[in-house]
């Protein structure tokens, strides 16, 4: 195809590959350096209870400011920390992070559920039970507050060793959400073979509620499947009233978006009140 166009065609998407190749080059050195120099750390954002406003616990989610090209986005760093393996020192220290915050709001008697993504890499990583293990015990954190974000694609490859795997996870006593659900290639009938707890209904389903009726449907389908095999379910992406109230009409009770909160910090976090109240202006 780009021979058949001429030379300059060709060219020009040589170029291009060879640009995102750099890139990807340069992101990889680096993150290297980054995780030496520390330049990560965690934003928390609330999950909320839409019959209250409660917040009932927080995702965390990494951040880099890199030192000359600032904010770099997770959607860009962690596939080319994934494909690195560098996700897994990464990842362990997401996993601490998160459950030292835990363990402070604990000590100060607030909320202290929180729930980490976890790549596929540390979900395969045969050192995972002993390093959660470990983080547990050091941190104190109850693994009751502590709750891991998986994608079905993650689960759908070798099966069996996927499922005994989440349940050496169980065994903690650290629950699992299946996050982004709906997306991913999974089967409906391996879904009650997985010992999880949570679905969480992807934002694409929800940024089209009200104007779109199939994603109405589908939403309103998964909570009522997930209600029948008893998973808990969180909506993610919520950024309108609209949208809180289908789902709490619904029966989805917990809810995650904008409209309640973005990821914030640490010290934002502090100085949220215990109840929330939506927010449309948050979203532009
Ligand atoms: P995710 O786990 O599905 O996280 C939800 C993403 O949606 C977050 O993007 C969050 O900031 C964003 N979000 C939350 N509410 C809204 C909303 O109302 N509207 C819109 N448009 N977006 C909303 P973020 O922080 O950029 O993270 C993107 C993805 O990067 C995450 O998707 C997750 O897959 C990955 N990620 C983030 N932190 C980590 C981490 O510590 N470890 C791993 N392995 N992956 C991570
Ligand atoms: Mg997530
Ligand atoms: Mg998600
Ligand atoms: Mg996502």
């Amino acid at each position: 195809e780009a021979k058949a166009k001429g030379k300059n065609t060709y060219h020009f998407y040589s170029s291009e590959l060879n640009a995102a190749a750099n890139e990807r080059l340069y992101i990889e050195n680096e993150l290297r350096q980054g995780i030496r120099d520390s330049q990560f750390h965690l934003n928390y954002q609330p999950q909320v209870d839409s019959r209250t406003g409660k917040v009932l616990g927080f995702e965390a989610l990494i951040r880099w400011t890199h030192p000359t090209q600032g904010a770099i986005s997770p959607v860009k760093f962690i596939p080319i920390a994934e494909a690195t393996g560098l996700i897994v020192e990464l990842g362990e220290w997401v996993l601490h992070e998160a459950c030292r915050f835990s363990a402070r709001r604990a000590q100060a008697g607030l909320e202290a559920n929180v729930s980490v993504n976890l790549s596929v890499r540390q979900f395969q990583d045969a050192n995972l039970i002993p390093s959660l293990a470990n983080i547990l015990e050091q941190t104190k954190v109850a693994p009751k507050n502590l709750h891991l974000e998986l994608t079905e694609s993650m689960l759908m490859g070798d099966v069996d060793t996927a499922i005994s795997q989440l349940h050496d996870i169980k065994r903690l006593g650290v629950s699992i959400s299946i996050d982004d659900f709906g997306t991913g290639y999974s089967s409906l009938s391996y879904l009650k073979r997985f010992p999880v707890d949570v679905l969480k209904i992807d934002r694409s389903f929800v940024q089209d509620i009200p104007d779109d009726p199939n994603d109405m449907a589908i939403t309103a389908a998964i909570i009522a499947m997930a209600q029948k095999l008893n998973l808990n379910v969180v909506a993610e992406g919520v950024e309108t009233r609209e949208q809180m109230e289908f789902l709490k009409a619904n029966n989805c009770f917990v809810v995650q978006g904008y409209y309640f909160s973005p990821p914030l910090s640490e010290q934002a976090v502090a100085e949220l009140p215990e109840v929330l109240s939506g927010c449309e202006s948050a979203v532009d």
